[in-house]
């Protein structure tokens, strides 16, 4: 039997019930396209295939593909892409579809660098069930003042809506986890609805007021380096931005609400458009 790779998170789901409940919350339709990213031995794979138009299944794995292949290749809805799922490029691969859903049990140690790999590519994707340790689902949902409030949080915040659905036991996985995971639903925000410089400049704005999470914001922003750094710069600095924006230089980017760090922004970009400094 083939050893699991701790390397690349490999805990194979086989409880039959926790299977059922994360495809009753995909509810797959016959005319629309899922992504799998980390497919395993397949255990969500199955249901997919006989119930979505077509799966395409993103495994980095060399191992399991032989596995893959022999369980869904006479599939004709079933695509498997030996890939690193970091480097795929979603929407090229979903075409001729234009939106997709994305299913995915996700390395822990990636999760975080694949949501924001996936949110690059909004554009063709409507929503995420994503499976994850359950202290980053905790860390996405952290509504401003939690401690666990952190850059993921407004990550998501900006370009999602987040829905917590349920718990999974590690004795649902085998090898069996240390850890507890969580299943989330992530809804993307319509093109329409988020207006991509804008959220640049938060994205960006966050990143550097996180940096510290002990320091200030005026403290993580005066040290802010590189692009964002010199745009800071530009409009007069840290405690010029900060009090154009209407908040206290005093507190800490765990404390700030989605609105705030819009303000911010806004206040960025229109110190920095003035200036033509952009
Ligand atoms: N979906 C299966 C299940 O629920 O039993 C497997 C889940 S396991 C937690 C994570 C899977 O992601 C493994 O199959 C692993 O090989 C794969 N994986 C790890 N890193 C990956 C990457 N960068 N791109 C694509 N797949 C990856």
């Amino acid at each position: 039997m083939m050893r699991a790779k701790r390397s690349l998170g490999q805990n194979f789901l086989v409880d039959r019930q926790t299977v059922a409940r994360i495809i009753e919350a995909v509810s797959p339709e016959p005319t629309e396209t899922i992504i799998e990213i980390g497919p395993g031995k397949g255990a969500l794979t199955a249901p997919l295939v006989e119930r979505a138009g077509r799966v395409i299944a993103i495994e980095f794995d060399r191992d399991l593909v032989p596995v893959l292949r022999a369980r869904f290749g006479a599939h004709a809805n079933f695509t498997l892409v030996e890939a690193d799922a970091l480097e795929v490029d979603v929407c090229q691969l979903v075409a001729p579809a234009d939106k997709t859903r994305v299913v995915a049990n996700l390395p822990y140690n990636i999760s975080t660098a694949i949501i924001q790999h996936l949110l690059r590519q909004r554009r063709c994707i409507t929503e995420m069930i994503l499976m994850l340790q359950r202290e980053v689902v905790w860390r996405m949902l952290a509504p401003p003042g939690s401690s666990e409030r952190g850059y993921l949080s407004v990550l998501v915040e900006v370009f999602c809506t987040a829905e917590k659905l349920f718990d999974v036991a590690p004795g649902a996985f085998r090898p069996v986890p240390k850890v507890w995971s969580s299943v989330v639903r992530l809804r993307v925000r319509r093109e329409s609805e988020v207006d991509s410089r804008a959220a640049e400049t938060l994205l960006a704005l966050a990143s550097a007021g996180f940096m510290q999470r002990r320091k200030t914001m005026l403290n993580n922003l005066r040290q802010a380096t590189g692009r964002i750094g010199a745009r800071i710069e530009a409009a007069g600095g840290a405690a010029a931005l900060l009090a154009a924006a209407g908040i206290d230089a005093q507190r800490r980017a765990e404390s700030l609400a989605l609105a705030e760090w819009r303000r911010l922004a806004q206040a960025l970009d229109s110190s920095n458009y003035g200036s033509a400094q952009t």
